[in-house]
């Protein structure tokens, strides 16, 4: 039984998406690598087919769609193996603090551009001093009159040359508890005192644009706020599970796609006279890897139904995020191994997924955070 009961709508929208990448996006993924960023043109592209914050009410030029079909777009996004057209963060990590939590004014001038792929948006929370205690970052916001001037420093932003549009997490110095000092904000690209640093070197995901960005002295209007003040904390808190949950949906749909081209692999390689799907420990790893796949593609797909059911699965998420992004891992390395000398080269898809994968148990929490607030929720 299938946990997730896709209609055929979703069904014809798989195979459109599937067809567009395979047309738009997979025969420009080298080129996209060795540049460390992916055009912005094919952002626009993604816009003009309908692909990007899907879940926008119509109102504001979205098409009001289920989380469905955010995750069939997620879910064949990581059949291309590359990371850098990040549609995934833009539209369910970035863009759903702006539809859950903007003004009305707000939401009517950005979400449009957010959906036609004109405004490209990013989150920056993680600092150079700090990234899995958020509570200790030190990027300041202080209120002057009508504005809001911002000083401070953030790192390894996704989308972070690429960017338009920021949502910022800063802290108001005059509020001594962390966690009621914290705000978001709206800070677009080109502002007076927000200046873009260099592009991070990075072991893997090279066609993500990854930066440094510096605020100096810069002012926003006041009401580029996000909610009330000093919810700031609480709001990531809430759209964290989301954003955990994304992990999840792309640690599977890799790991899916992984084993897929080794199985092919090892059906076409021969060594002593017969492929090496014939060798039982190539049949015990493989029937290891998936079995490991096939669990996690149940509990995420549980996990996706309770989301949708607006249901609070923080404990659950946290879990998977850690076992999923761990699951990838182990069986990107598999692959690896399976493929031999082949594995090791740029030549085959397999050792890209490998260098991209080793991220995942870092960002969104890394797992160890993960644990901890599993731990803390089982009252331990
Ligand atoms: C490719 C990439 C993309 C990213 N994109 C973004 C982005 O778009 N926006 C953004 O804001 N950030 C982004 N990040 C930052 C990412 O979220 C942080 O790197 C992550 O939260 C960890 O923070 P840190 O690097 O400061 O590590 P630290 O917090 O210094 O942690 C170092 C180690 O200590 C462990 N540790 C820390 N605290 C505890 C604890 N309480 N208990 C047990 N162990 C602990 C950690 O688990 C880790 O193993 C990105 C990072 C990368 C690498």
């Amino acid at each position: 039984m299938q946990i997730i009961q896709y209609a055929e709508e979703h069904r014809i929208f798989r195979e459109a998406v599937r067809r567009f990448f395979e047309k738009e996006v997979t025969p420009h993924v080298d080129e996209w690598e060795e540049a460390g960023i992916v055009p912005r043109s094919m952002w626009k592209k993604m816009g003009d087919q309908g692909f990007l914050c899907m879940d926008v009410p119509e109102e504001y030029g979205g098409l009001g769609a289920d989380f469905l079909y955010s995750v069939i777009l997620t879910e064949e996004l990581a059949r291309t193996n590359h990371t850098g057209l990040a549609a995934p963060l833009h539209s369910n990590i970035v863009v759903p603090y702006i539809s859950s939590f903007a003004s009305e004014d707000l939401k009517k001038k950005y979400l449009p551009g957010c959906v036609s792929g004109e405004t490209i948006t990013a989150i920056a929370m993680t600092e150079p001093n700090t990234g899995s205690d958020l509570a200790a970052i030190r990027t300041t916001a202080v209120d002057e009159g009508d504005e809001v001037i911002i000083n401070g420093q953030k790192t390894f932003i996704s989308n972070g040359l690429n960017c338009d549009l920021l949502v910022l997490a800063a802290k108001d110095p005059a509020v001594e508890n962390p966690y009621q000092g914290i705000d978001l904000y709206l800070v677009e690209a080109g502002t007076s005192g927000f200046e873009k640093g260099k592009k991070i070197k990075k072991v893997g995901w090279h066609s993500q644009d990854t930066a440094e960005l510096f605020f100096s002295d810069c002012r926003i209007p006041k009401t580029n706020r996000l909610g009330r003040k000093g919810d700031g904390f609480m709001m990531l808190m809430e759209k964290l599970q989301q954003e955990r949950l994304m992990c999840c949906i792309i640690a599977v749909a890799a790991a899916e796609y992984m084993l897929e081209i080794t199985i092919r692999y090892c059906k076409e390689r021969t060594a002593f006279g017969r492929p090496i799907s014939k060798f039982q420990n190539s049949q015990f790893r493989i029937v290891e890897m998936s079995t490991e796949v096939k669990l996690g593609r149940t509990f995420v797909d549980k996990l996706i139904m309770d989301h949708m059911e607006g249901a609070k699965v923080v404990v659950e998420v946290s879990m998977a995020k850690y076992w999923t992004t761990e699951m990838a891992m182990r069986v990107a390395d598999g692959c690896v191994q399976l493929h031999g000398g082949y594995g090791y080269c740029e030549e085959y898809p397999i050792a890209r997924a490998w260098r991209d994968m080793r991220v995942l148990s870092i960002f969104a929490g890394t797992n160890e955070i993960m644990k901890g607030i599993a731990a803390k929720f089982m009252g331990l």
